[in-house]
C-alpha cells in the first residue's frame, strides 16, 4: 500500500484531535518503569468477594451468557439492578420496572457515552463539573455536543464547592443537559441535599435533562448519597448511571447500567445497541449475586475505605500537603503548594524518582487548568500495607 500522504495528516479527526493517550495510562506506565507505588490509578489492588467471582465461574460453565445475552441486559440482572435501587432509594420514591427502565451496559464508561450519544445533538451545550472523569469531555465530544465546565471550588473548610449562581449562569437556550458525577471523581465531594433540590430545580425551570454517574454510591464516609432522580420531577429528566467496577472491585468486568424513565432508557439504548450490542455475558449473572449481598457487605466496604481514606489523609498531612479530605470515593486531592511547588504535573512527573509513589495532576481534569494547578490526586483503595508504605515515602515529597 502507497504510504499516507502528509496532506492526510494528522490522523486522528478534530473531533478527538485534544484527546491524546490518557494521563491513567501515561503515569501508570511511569510507574511500571520506576517500580513505584502507582496511586494514580483508581483500581482496587485486591479483587472482589470471593463468592461473586465463583458465580462469574459458574455461569460461564453452565453456559450462562456465553453467547450474546439479550440488549438490554439479562432479566437476572436487571431485576437485580431494579432489587438495588428499591432497596438503597426505595424509601426516597425511586424504583424503576426492570423491563422497561433498566439497561445492562459495558461499564458506566459506556453509559455515558450512550446517553451523550442518544441524547445530545451536535451543537448542544452539555454542562460538567469540573475537575470531571475524563471520559466526560470525549464523550461529548464524540456525541457533537459542547462542553461547557462549572468548576468545583476548594473553600476555606478544606472542601471543594459548587457554586449555583455560576450553575444558574452557565445555562443558555443551547443547554440540552448536565453531566453530573456525585460522588465527584476526583474532588470527593458528595452534593448536598440543598444543592441537588437546587440543580432540580433548575432543571425543571430550564427544561434540562440529568446524566448522573453515581459509581461511587456506596462510598460515602460524610453525610449521605441521593440520586438526583429522587428529587421533585426529575424521575423524567434523569438518566441515572452506577457500574459493578467500584462497589464490588471488578474494574476489569465493565458491568454497568443505566436506570430512568422508559423513555429515556430507550433513547440510551438506541446508541448502546450499535456501540457495543450486547457485553459480558457470564458476568452479568455474577453481578446479580452481588447487588443481592447483604448489607454488611456494603457496610465494610465503606468502613474498610474510610480507615484508608484517614490512613493516608493523615500520611498527607504529616508530609506537608494542604488535604482535601473527601467525603466520598477513593480518591484525596492534595495541594502542593505548601511544599513550595506550583505545579502539579511537574510535580508528578518528578514524584515516582523522588520517592517512589505515583499521583495524577489534577489540572488534566480542567478546562480551566490554572484552577487545578496545585493540586494532585491519590488513590486510596489498596492494601494498608501499600498506603502505610506509600505515606511513610511521602514524607520525602516536598
Ligand atoms: C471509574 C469511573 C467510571 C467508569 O466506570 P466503569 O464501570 O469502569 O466504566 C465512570 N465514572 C467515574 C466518575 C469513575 O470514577
Amino acid at each position: 500500500m502507497a504510504p499516507m500522504t502528509a496532506d492526510r495528516r494528522p490522523l486522528l479527526n478534530r473531533r478527538l484531535a485534544e484527546f491524546g493517550t490518557t494521563i491513567f495510562a501515561e503515569m501508570s506506565a511511569l510507574a511500571v518503569r520506576t517500580g513505584a507505588l502507582n496511586l494514580g490509578q483508581g483500581f482496587p489492588d485486591a479483587d472482589g468477594p470471593e463468592e461473586v467471582r465463583e458465580a462469574a465461574v459458574r455461569a460461564l460453565r453452565e453456559g450462562r451468557g456465553n453467547q450474546y445475552p439479550p440488549g438490554p441486559g439479562v432479566p437476572e440482572l436487571r431485576q437485580a439492578v431494579a432489587a438495588h435501587q428499591e432497596r438503597f432509594y426505595g424509601h426516597l420514591g425511586v424504583t424503576c420496572d426492570p423491563d422497561r427502565e433498566v439497561l445492562v451496559t459495558a461499564g458506566a464508561t459506556e453509559a455515558i457515552a450512550a446517553s451523550l450519544l442518544g441524547l445530545v445533538e451536535p451543537g448542544d451545550e452539555v454542562i460538567a463539573l469540573e475537575p470531571y472523569y475524563d471520559s466526560y469531555a470525549a464523550s461529548i465530544a464524540m456525541a457533537g455536543g459542547t462542553r461547557v465546565p462549572v468548576t468545583l471550588r476548594p473553600g476555606e473548610d478544606g472542601a471543594y464547592h459548587l457554586d449555583l449562581d455560576e450553575l444558574r449562569d452557565a445555562v443558555t437556550d443551547r443547554t440540552r443537559l448536565l453531566l453530573l458525577n456525585s460522588p465527584h471523581n476526583p474532588t470527593g465531594t458528595v452534593l448536598r441535599r440543598e444543592e441537588l433540590a437546587a440543580i432540580a430545580e433548575l432543571c425543571r425551570e430550564r427544561d434540562l435533562l440529568a446524566v448522573t454517574d453515581e459509581v461511587y454510591e456506596h462510598l460515602v464516609f460524610d453525610g449521605e448519597h441521593l440520586p438526583l432522580a429522587s428529587f421533585p420531577g426529575m424521575r423524567d429528566r434523569t438518566v441515572t448511571i452506577s457500574s459493578a467496577g467500584k462497589t464490588f472491585s471488578f474494574t476489569g468486568w465493565k458491568v454497568g447500567w443505566v436506570t430512568g424513565s422508559a423513555e429515556l432508557v430507550t433513547a440510551v439504548r438506541s446508541a448502546k445497541q450499535y456501540l457495543t450490542f450486547v457485553s459480558a455475558g457470564p458476568f452479568q449473572y455474577a453481578v446479580a449475586e452481588a447487588l443481592a449481598l447483604p448489607d454488611a457487605y456494603y457496610t465494610a466496604l465503606r468502613e474498610d475505605l474510610r480507615e484508608k481514606r484517614d490512613l493516608l489523609s493523615q500520611g498527607l498531612a504529616e508530609a506537608g500537603f494542604g488535604v482535601f479530605r473527601p467525603a466520598g470515593t477513593y480518591f484525596v486531592t492534595a495541594d502542593i503548594r505548601p511544599l513550595g511547588a506550583e505545579s502539579g504535573l511537574d510535580f508528578c512527573l518528578g514524584l515516582p524518582e523522588r520517592c517512589g509513589v505515583v499521583a495524577v495532576p489534577t489540572q488534566v481534569f480542567y478546562d480551566h487548568q490554572a484552577a487545578g494547578a496545585p493540586y494532585v490526586r491519590f488513590a486510596f483503595c489498596k492494601r494498608h500495607d501499600v498506603l502505610a508504605e506509600a505515606a511513610r515515602r511521602l514524607k520525602g515529597a516536598g
